[in-house]
């Protein structure tokens, strides 16, 4: 499942992010999703409620901000955001090449959008009891 295995790895890496900063509690994590990576936010976010079960991040919310997707044309030397084709379905339009929307060609390759990214946690962090 797409959404899971990048469920577990965004609370992979907010978990070592926690625990170096010595945090005993996240409450959101913020990430940014890009467009390509066709995660479907809702799903991305249930699958972070069952990957983050048993962790100091259980409970935590997820804020997703969806990045657009960028592409650069081979035809045309067009660069810049793209859109999915809303009649593509998701598991299809991963495997798809992305039309240019400035001439319509399909040489082209995409330089943004594909990844996701821990932007910020928040998170409580127990005082120090060391002297
Ligand atoms: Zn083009």
């Amino acid at each position: 499942m797409h959404e899971f295995s990048a469920a577990c790895s965004i609370v992979e890496t907010a978990l070592k992010a926690a625990e170096s900063n010595m945090a005993t509690k996240v409450s959101v994590v913020n990430v940014e999703v890009g467009e390509f990576t066709f995660l479907i936010p809702e799903q991305l976010k249930f699958n972070f409620e069952i990957a983050s079960r048993n962790s100091i991040l259980e409970g935590a919310e997820l804020h997703i901000n969806t990045i657009k997707g960028r592409l650069r044309c081979d035809e045309c030397a067009f660069e810049g955001e793209s859109k999915v084709d809303p009649n593509l379905p998701n598991q299809i339009a991963v495997f798809a090449p992305m039309k240019c929307p400035r001439c319509g060609s399909s040489s082209t390759k995409i330089i943004g959008g594909k990844d996701f990214i821990i932007t910020s946690i928040e998170a409580v962090v127990a005082e120090s009891t060391l002297d």
